[in-house]
């Protein structure tokens, strides 16, 4: 028979890259890792021994019997390891590790191998897998095809688990898995039709290679810019750990005022700088340090260590000089020390403690425990930006509509639109609560998107200008109006709802005018000059500066439920209400009252001279459904 030797030596280079990467590259401490590593110097065994063998069997005149019996049995015992490998790789994406906890598991892996193994090392006792006759000449024993039945286990085991747990471990973890089973099958299908095409070898490297690019890529794990292990790293070995029920300790150590440091020395010697806290920091907990990212890192210190103790040395490090090209800075740290599971028990838990951490700047001392952080309000905002997060996803923003009526007709013409997000897991939460949040992480702009989406479906799926409706407000967020396209997308959206501009009035606060003073003009007049209009919203709420909407094309003016609220009350209240709305209507721009609730404040409104009244008086916020149902009761649509 001849054999084809050439995939095998093509998959000693692909198998060496792969080894010299992994030892090169920093790992992550999962178990995963040290079993694919397994795997690999498994492959390459089988390839190097295959290799030696068939040269060996090929060769029988240059290579002693000893030689030709040595390298048959390395190559059986890598056949029969591999497909084991392979079942042992599976159970670690798990990070299980098959001993005594997880019995079942152990023995369905080690009792096949252990007597496979005894067979093939006993070999030379019954021949039964392998002989070579007095000329050396190499025949198959009637045991060799248990091989195939052997590897046919741990492959249907590979599959039977990675399926049955596929809740727990990545799509791409489990497609690899798949893809093994399907390459062994190839592998051996082709072996069996070709016969001496050795490419088994090959054809296992491949799938190594496919995992190696897909599942183990180190860069997966590792943070781009201190280059220590990343957040999904640490999620899932803290959650490794706490399956084990083992105590440990966290140190989370935040460093403050970078933005000052990128201003002072730039970018690029600032991120330098983080490496070289990130190297500092690994030295008290190698191949335990992580970056969470917004300048928190967070440290598993090994079992023994004094946490207190690490929190400390960091503290008297931040008290020199940090360097890179040239430049020094000072950094200043706060460290926060955690018991697991006594001061947190998940990593819902962890992470609140992280946020509390980063916006701890208040405080006079720089060195946290559990018990100087309230978690309760950073858990609750974790929550919330989970749910914003959901509702993108699953659309559980409802918009409800307020009616807005004219003093001069008693119609309703108008409305806000205010959204409303009801969480599965939550329940309501309300725009109060979760739109600062979405302000925050940026959300904003996604659920303005959405608004608007949902406002103009509305507009358009109902004949509102035929009931009296003139037109629906929408409220514009800060971070909204400091987009320079924001209004180009407007218009853009407008035009493919088939939604005239002049449905439209866009609620702005001052905040948003003062934030984003130059953005906001330009995004206004482009907006005003295609017919939409402007309302100044939460007028008479805090301390309003007429003159930084001075400038601003304004349609109309909203006031504050406060200021209508002080008005009706006190006689100075009045008398600011009622000059404002001179002021207001001398500029050309109508009124809004906002927050009515009585009849009394309805009129006292009318009789200021406020053109619009909004409020509970005539009714809350209701869903479109209800509120087209009012208008039609309320302007007496025929
Ligand atoms: P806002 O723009 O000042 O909206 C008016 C708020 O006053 C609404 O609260 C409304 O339900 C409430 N309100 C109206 N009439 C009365 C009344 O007679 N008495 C009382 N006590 N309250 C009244 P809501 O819907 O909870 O919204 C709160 C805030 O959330 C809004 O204040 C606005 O700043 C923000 N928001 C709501 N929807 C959106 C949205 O679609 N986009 C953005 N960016 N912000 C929104
Ligand atoms: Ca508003
Ligand atoms: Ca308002």
């Amino acid at each position: 028979m001849i054999y084809n030797l050439a995939y095998d030596i093509c998959a000693l280079p692909i198998l060496i890259i792969l080894l010299s990467i992994n030892k090169s590259q920093r790992q992550a401490p999962f178990l995963q890792n040290r079993r694919y590593l397994m795997l690999v110097v498994s492959v390459l065994g089988l390839a190097i021994s295959d290799i030696l063998d068939v040269l060996g069997t090929m060769h029988t005149d240059i290579f002693p019997p000893t030689y030709l019996y040595f390298t048959s049995y390395l190559y059986f015992a890598f056949l029969a390891f591999t497909p084991f490998a392979v079942a042992v790789y599976s159970v670690a994406l798990k990070e299980i590790k098959p001993d005594k906890d997880h019995i079942g598991i152990a023995l369905a892996l080690y009792i096949p191998a252990v007597i496979w193994a005894g067979f093939i090392f006993t070999n030379w006792a019954h021949h039964t897998i392998f002989v070579y006759d007095e000329n050396f000449v190499y025949s198959r024993g009637p045991l060799q095809p248990v091989n195939y039945l052997f590897t046919l286990y741990y492959i249907v085991f590979s599959i039977i688990f990675t399926h049955a747990n596929r809740d727990l471990i990545d799509i791409k973890s489990e497609h690899s898995i798949y893809v093994f089973a399907i390459m062994g099958f190839v592998a051996s299908a082709f072996e069996f039709i070709f016969a001496g095409q050795l490419v088994v070898a090959y054809f296992i490297t491949v799938s190594v290679l496919i995992i190696f690019l897909t599942v183990q890529r180190p860069d997966t794990y590792l943070d781009g810019v201190t280059g220590q292990l990343n957040k999904p790293t640490f999620a899932r070995l803290f959650n490794f750990y706490r399956s084990s029920e083992e105590k440990f300790g966290l140190v989370f150590v935040y460093i403050e005022d970078l933005k000052l440091a990128n201003q002072a020395i730039g970018v690029d010697r600032v991120n330098d700088i983080m490496k070289q806290v990130g190297l500092f920091l690994e030295e008290f907990s190698p191949n335990r340090t992580f970056y969470l990212g917004v300048s928190s890192f967070v440290l598993i210190p090994g079992k023994g260590s004094d946490i207190s103790r690490i929190a400390d040395a960091v503290q008297t490090r931040f008290e020199g000089k940090w360097s890179s090209g040239g430049a020094s800075i000072n950094l200043s740290c706060r460290t926060l020390i955690l018991n697991v599971p006594e001061d947190a028990k998940d990593l819902e838990e962890v992470y609140a403690y992280d946020q509390c951490l980063i916006d701890a700047a208040g405080y006079d001392f720089t060195y946290f425990t559990a018990q100087d952080l309230n978690i309760d309000s950073a858990k609750r905002r974790l929550l919330v930006e989970a749910a914003i997060k959901r509702a993108v996803k699953e659309d559980n923003f409802v918009m409800y509509y307020q009616p807005i009526v004219s003093t001069e007709t008693e119609k309703v013409v108008s409305a806000e639109a205010l959204i409303r997000l009801i969480d599965p897991e939550l329940g309501f939460i309300p725009p109060d609560e979760f739109i600062p949040i979405a302000e925050k992480n940026g959300s904003i702009l996604k659920i303005g998107e959405i608004v608007f989406k949902k406002v103009f479906e509305f507009i358009k799926e109902n004949d509102l200008q035929s009931k009296g409706v003139e037109y629906i407000e929408i409220n514009l967020s800060v971070v909204q109006c400091m987009q320079d396209d924001m209004s180009e997308k407007l218009v853009r959206m407008m035009k493919e709802y088939g939604v005239e501009a002049g449905r439209i009035n866009l609620e702005i606060t001052e905040t948003a005018a003062i934030e984003s003073s130059r953005t906001l003009v330009k995004n206004m007049t482009y907006l005003t000059s295609e017919n939409v209009s402007f309302s100044l919203d939460d007028f008479g709420s805090g301390y309003s500066n007429m003159n930084s909407v001075l400038d601003l094309p304004l349609d109309m003016v909203k006031f504050d439920k406060h200021m209508v609220d002080v008005a009706t009350e006190k006689e100075k209240g009045k008398i600011v209400l009622a000059s404002s709305a001179t002021m207001i209507k001398r500029m050309d721009m109508k009124i809004v009252a906002e927050g009515v609730e009585t009849k009394e404040q309805a009129e006292e409104m009318k009789k200021m001279g406020v053109d619009y009244i909004q409020g509970y008086y005539y009714s809350r916020p209701i869903p479109a459904q209800a509120f087209v149902e009012f208008v039609d009761d309320f302007n007496d649509v025929a």
